[in-house]
This record gives C-alpha cells, structure tokens and sequence, in this order.
C-alpha cells in the first residue's frame, strides 16, 4: 500500500500540515499498520524534524524534536556518560515513535516503559497545541504516550536520560536446559541484573521445551582507567544480507538446526560486551528481514501477567511446538507495570516471536494462539501487530473505551487516523 507522505521541516509549518486528514509517521519501524494512515490521510513523516532544542549534560534531561532517532541521541549521549533509560531492540526509531508506542526494553522489569521518563510531550491536536506532561493535561499525556499516533502529532519531547561511567555492559550469559529451568534462572537474577532477555529454541518439544540462553546485564563501572576513554564509543560495522533468502530454507529442519546450533554454540559465562551487541544486535545485520525470503515473517508479541504469567507461556510454547509455528526469533522478557491509557506490559512476561509467513495457514493458527493468550488474561503488542480481530482487541485491552473517550476529546472527527485504528473498529463505541 502506498500513501501520500508529507514531511515538515520546521514546526511552524505542523498547524497548516495538521489541518487535514493525516497520521503522523516516523521511522516505519513498527511491524504492523500502526504507522499506516487510514482510508484518505496521509502521512505526515517528522524525519525533518531532527533537532536538538537542549542538552543538559549535568542533569542528562535532553529536549529534541520528534523526528530526532535514538541513534542520534546516542551518539551525543555516550560520550557525555548518559544511556537511554530505556531502548527497544533497534535504535532507528524516532523519539515521536518511541513516544507513541510506549517503547520497552530489557530493563522492564526494574523501570517499566518509556512513559516513566518523558518529562514533556508538546503535542499538535486537532483541538490545539499543547505541552503535556503527568502533571499538565496528564489526561493527553496519558493517551498520547502508547497512544499510535491518535491523540495528534508529537513536535517535541523532553526525556530524562540514565548516567553511566563506561560504554561497556558487565554481561553474564547462562543456558537453560527447560522451560523450568529457565524460569528459576530468571527469577535468580532478577534483582541483580537490571537488564535480562531469553532466546528461546521455540522448535524444542517434551523435555527440551522452552529451552534457551539466558543473557543478563549491568553498566560496567570504572576499573581504574580514564572516565573519558571509557566512554569511547563507535557504531559497529555492519553486514548486510544482499537478497532474500530463497523459501526452501525455511523449513523446519533448516530453522531447527539455526536453533540447535545457536543453543550449542552460544558464547556463555561472564564477559564485558559493547552497548550495541547487546541492545540492538539485529542493527547490526542491514536488511535483516531478507532472511525470512519474499513471503516475510509476522511480528506476534503477546504478554501475559502474573500469576499465571509463566503457565500462560508455557502454554504458548506448548501451542508453538504442536501447531509447527516455529520462530525464528524468540525472545522472552519480564515485564514490570505500565501506566499509560492503553498499557501493554503487565507484572508477568512478554514473549516475541517472529514467524514465517505462510499465508492463511499462519493466520488462522496466529487466531488460535489470539484465544489461548486472551485465556490467561494476557494481551497483543499492537505496535508488532497488523491482524488482530477488533472484538479480541476489546477483550484483551478493556481500557481502550476510557482511552478513545480521551482520543475523542482531543481529536473529535478522526482527523488522525490510522489503518490499525480502523481494523480494531476503535471509533465505534
Ligand atoms: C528490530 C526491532 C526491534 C524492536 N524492539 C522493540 C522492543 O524491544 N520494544 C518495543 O517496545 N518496541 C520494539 N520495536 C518496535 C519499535 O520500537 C516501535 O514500533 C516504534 O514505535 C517505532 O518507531 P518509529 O519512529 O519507527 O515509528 P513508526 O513506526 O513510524 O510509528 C509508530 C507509531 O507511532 C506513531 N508516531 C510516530 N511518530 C509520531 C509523532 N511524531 N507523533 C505522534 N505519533 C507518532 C505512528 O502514528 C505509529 O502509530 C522494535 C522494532 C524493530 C524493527
């Protein structure tokens, strides 16, 4: 599908952009349609929009317009000894984005999503411009962070970085034989790392199911050496895959043996690592998603809180092994609370999983897999989604009505309007 695109370079011209129907856009790295405008809007793109309005290197509050990408943020936030607070697993997406869908990252668990750091949001409704923030207009704030895009156009935010001494990660990675013992190791470690993530080998059945390999970690402190040198920090270099991989090597015995080998022959132990292997090492492979040949794959991410967090995931795995939906990608997380209008993560777990697409078939078992996560009262990532059925999404996410009344308020007719917003039917009421 293509869609008319408008990019404002300054954000005096975001009044005029913002008088017709659009949706804002920032860098197309949501998986589903959540940054696809609806019948008859266009996209109103913020890559021009890439400005720092402030840095505070003492307080580590950055104030930047909303196309401004994480990567860039990075790039001046290192070396001055400030991380992300919180970081999805690819730094290109823009802060307007990240903002919109309420990013998380492996630190959930200790410091829940993005929400908790945004100082200010200054927002273009079609009700009028306003700066929010938990204190002022918290009820715009709430539905505009996690909000896609509906509550208006994010100009500008302000986000409170984390201090670090060193661009290094004291790393520590463990291989779980089961299931069970996966979840003992995670819940070993939870108060001592404050970042943990799991691959999981979803193609493993009886005994080996929801095998995997544990990877924690902690910004390293100083061992002594200079502060500055410490923070020395290059983007990695980057391989590329250079066609799409032909359909026959996703097959079963192709993933399972990617899968065994990747269990096997891991890297365990201790280790000091660079930021970006750990955080965001699909960045590191341009044009990744050749991988999964023409067809492509489908992002399902689902999370299902306590305390039937484990049982409901290992139901899931149970469901992924008997159906044959196995993923190339899977990676489990704990997951903390979120607070927004519209939350994703509850206390619990969240599983990603990235799966061949096979057409029909897969939707069909991706349906099934829908009711068995509603089941154990868990819900859909929609920022990853771009097929769940509206009356499932009104089971999974009960607070979408107080949400829309919100939406509604701030943006009456559906001035914007997005592709996801009409599939889940969320401006019936
Ligand atoms: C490899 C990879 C790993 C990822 N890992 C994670 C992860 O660990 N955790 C996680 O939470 N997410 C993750 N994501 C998802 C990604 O972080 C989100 O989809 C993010 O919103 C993408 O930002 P974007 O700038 O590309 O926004 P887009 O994809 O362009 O838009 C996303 C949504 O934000 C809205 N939006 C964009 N800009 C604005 C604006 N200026 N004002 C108002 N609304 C706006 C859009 O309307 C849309 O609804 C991952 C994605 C990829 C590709």
């Amino acid at each position: 599908m293509t869609a008319e695109q408008t990019a404002p370079a300054v954000s005096g011209e975001i009044a005029a952009l913002t008088a017709k129907p659009y949706l804002p856009r920032g860098q197309g790295r949501s998986y589903g349609d959540a940054a696809l405008p609806a019948a008859d809007h266009r996209s109103l793109n913020s890559y021009r929009l890439d400005r720092f309005l402030s840095f505070n290197p003492l307080s580590g509050v950055v104030d930047a317009e909303a196309g401004v990408t994480l990567h860039a943020i990075l790039r001046i936030a290192i070396p001055r000894g400030w991380f992300l607070p919180v970081t999805p697993g690819t730094m290109f997406v823009s802060l307007g984005g990240a903002i919109a869908s309420n990013v998380h990252g492996k630190n959930h668990h200790h410091c829940g999503s993005l929400e908790h750091f945004i100082l200010e949001a200054e927002v273009a409704t079609p009700a009028g411009h306003f700066v929010c923030s938990p204190q002022a207009h918290a009820d715009l704030f709430r539905a505009t962070v996690g909000g896609y895009g509906l509550t208006g156009f994010i100009t500008r935010a302000k986000l409170r970085l984390k201090p670090i001494e060193t661009a290094r990660l004291d790393c520590l990675r463990l291989r779980a034989s089961g299931l069970d013992a996966l979840f003992g190791l995670l819940s070993r470690h939870d108060a001592g790392y404050e970042y943990s993530v799991a691959w999981l080998d979803t193609l493993a059945r009886g005994r080996k199911l929801g095998r995997g390999i544990l990877m924690l970690g902690n910004h390293a402190p100083l061992r002594g050496e200079e502060k500055s040198a410490a923070l020395e920090h290059a983007d990695a270099r980057k391989l590329g895959v250079p066609f799409a991989l032909p359909r026959a090597f996703l097959n079963r015995p192709f993933l399972s043996a990617c899968n065994r080998a990747f269990y096997g022959f891991s890297r365990r132990g201790a280790t000091r690592e660079g930021l970006e292997g750990f955080f965001y090492p699909l960045d590191r492979i341009r044009a990744w998603n050749l991988l999964y040949g023409k067809p492509g794959f489908l992002q399902y991410q689902c999370a299902i809180p306590d305390p039937r967090g484990e049982a409901g995931m290992a139901a899931v795995l149970v469901y992924l092994s008997e159906k044959r939906l196995g993923a190339f990608l899977s990676v489990l997380k704990r997951c903390g609370e979120d607070t927004v209008m519209l939350p994703f993560c509850k206390r619990g777990y969240t599983l990603a999983l990235d799966i061949p697409f096979r057409g029909e078939v897969t939707l069909r078992l991706l349906r099934g897999l829908d009711e068995l996560v509603l089941g154990y009262a868990g819900r859909v990532y929609l920022t990853k989604d771009a097929r769940l059925p509206a009356e499932t999404f009104r089971a999974m996410y009960p607070e979408s009505g107080e949400w829309m009344d919100t939406v509604r308020r701030y943006n009456p007719e559906a001035l914007c309007n997005s592709r996801m917003a009409e599939r889940l039917e969320l401006w019936r009421r």
